[in-house]
């Protein structure tokens, strides 16, 4: 393709996108396909030669788009919201378009200082601190998932506490990770990939009647490993859990954290972004103390997937874990010392200029656009929640937390009944989700289902979540019914 020849399919890809979009709304959130319909449409033999681009379009319409969950649509309030903004792919398509390999400072400088430009002003509108900053000693860097973070955290971790050895001698099975039973599973999966065994993995209770880690039994279980010749490595406080929204003490962790040498990898994947709102900052409450923050972009901050922000405390923390240098990457500039090789705070050695995505929603939304998006999602949500509050059919899970909202539908009126409330509550979800006019997912919260709904997609608007509450109370009414 040369550039003329791009420039004209490329008006054709742009027009393709923003017809999609401009649609989005019109289709059915979820895909309604059965598994293997698409392997069925496609054509088993690979083309051998050329065909005209525009015909893959073609395609996209008859067979991706129908079998696609349309995580933009403003319907969409599954998981956590996977924000695509169409700002960030203007980034997305400079950094295609450059198709830099930023793995050390000297393969491109703009790629590696951006990025530093952009996390250390982050780290300083989110109130994180100084110590987060290259200026002050730490650092931040894009990683490619929140799972990343919580990996190349755990491996500084285990550097750190194994007095500098573990690069050199690996782990010995006294190794522990606390966790709760909240925590997102990718720490769980960052003790598999280290080989630490599931013998490391150490679920602290929560403190009575929340769902946050309790201080105390933190305490208490650091103590009694230690006593018995274990190693705290590592414990991983959650601001917002996936589940609930639930909050971690980050601060009291800390604190007991720091008595016992473990690292503490603050996980706020989607919740921490809302720190960039004053009024939220104080959910951040004690990062300060921990030794790594991570919260994602590409959840909550309009920034197309991927592009997850990690900061460190000690910036020399994840060279000093991961960094191996054969001849053919050395460089004069990795060696003067005045570089930041981002190579050393990844698992891969390459990476692409994820940081062009970032820069063009801050540059086009401004911080004070961004702060709107999830302001706008948190009134939506306590709007939601008083709704459920204050209806008869349903109840709240859990409190709410910033524009995650937790409920459940009840079964009957004249008295409480798990299993009734419990089936009444899947059924709802399942009638909502089959309408295609909205998509919701499920967690257990002490046994119980309870649907979520997570509001922040790109597009969602009130009447988006009142034409869902309209459902949600239609779907109840039909299964309180009965057939
Ligand atoms: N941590 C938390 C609290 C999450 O909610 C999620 C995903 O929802 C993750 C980690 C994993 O995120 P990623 O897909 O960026 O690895």
């Amino acid at each position: 393709l040369d550039p003329e020849e791009f420039r004209r399919l490329g008006h054709r890809f742009v027009d393709w996108v923003a017809d999609y979009r401009a649609g989005l709304g019109e289709l059915s959130v979820r895909a309604a396909v059965e598994p293997g319909w698409v392997r069925g449409q496609l054509a088993a033999d690979l083309p051998e030669h050329p065909r005209p681009l525009e015909e893959l379009l073609a395609e996209v319409d008859r067979v991706v788009v129908p079998a696609s969950t349309h995580w933009q649509h403003p319907g969409f309030f599954g998981y956590f919201p996977a924000n695509a903004s169409l700002t960030s792919l203007l980034g997305d398509l400079l950094s295609g378009g450059l198709g830099t390999q930023g793995m050390l400072w000297s393969t491109s400088p703009a790629c590696t200082e951006v990025e530093q430009v952009l996390l250390d002003g982050l780290a300083g509108a989110l109130g994180l601190g100084k110590e987060y900053t290259f200026d002050g000693g730490g650092g931040g860097s894009i990683q490619d998932s929140a799972s990343s973070a919580a990996l190349v955290a755990l491996l500084a971790a285990l550097h750190r506490t194994s007095g500098g050895t573990w690069r050199e001698t690996g782990t010995d099975g006294r190794e522990r990770v606390y966790v709760t039973a909240e925590t997102h599973s990718c720490m769980a999966k960052a003790v598999r990939v280290t080989g630490l065994g599931a013998q490391a993995l150490q679920v602290v209770d929560p403190a009575p009647g929340s769902l946050a880690m309790s201080p105390d039994a933190l305490a208490a279980a650091m103590a009694a490993d230690t006593a018995a010749g274990l190693r705290p490595v590592l414990v991983c406080p959650t601001i917002g859990t996936t589940g609930t929204g639930a909050v971690d003490p980050v601060r009291e962790i800390a604190q007991v954290s720091r008595a016992h040498g473990a690292w503490v990898h603050v996980d706020a994947a989607w919740a921490g972004v809302a720190a960039l709102c004053p009024e939220f900052r104080d959910l951040l409450d004690g990062v300060e103390l921990a030794d790594s923050f991570c919260t994602d972009a590409h959840k909550w901050l309009l920034t197309a997937f991927d592009a997850s922000m990690l900061w460190v405390r000690d910036g020399a923390a994840l060279p000093a874990a991961l960094s191996i240098t054969p001849e053919y990457l050395r460089n004069a500039a990795s060696e003067s010392g005045e570089v930041v090789d981002y190579r050393d705070w990844q698992v891969p050695l390459g990476r692409r200029f994820r940081a062009l995505k970032l820069w063009t929603v801050i540059h086009g939304l401004g911080l004070e656009g961004l702060r709107a998006h999830i302001r706008g999602h948190v009134a939506l949500a306590s709007e939601l929640a008083a709704r459920v509050r204050a209806d008869p059919r349903f109840t709240l899970a859990t409190p709410p937390s910033l524009a995650l909202v937790c409920l459940r539908v009840l079964g009957r009126d004249d008295a409480l009944d798990d299993r009734a409330d419990d089936q009444a509550t899947r059924a709802v979800l399942e009638r909502v989700n089959a309408s295609g006019s909205a998509l919701l997912t499920h967690t257990v919260v002490d046994g119980r289902y309870v649907i979520r709904v997570a509001i922040g997609s790109v597009g969602t608007q009130p009447r988006h979540v009142e034409a869902l509450w309209t459902a949600l109370r239609e779907a109840a009414d039909a299964v309180r019914r009965g057939p």
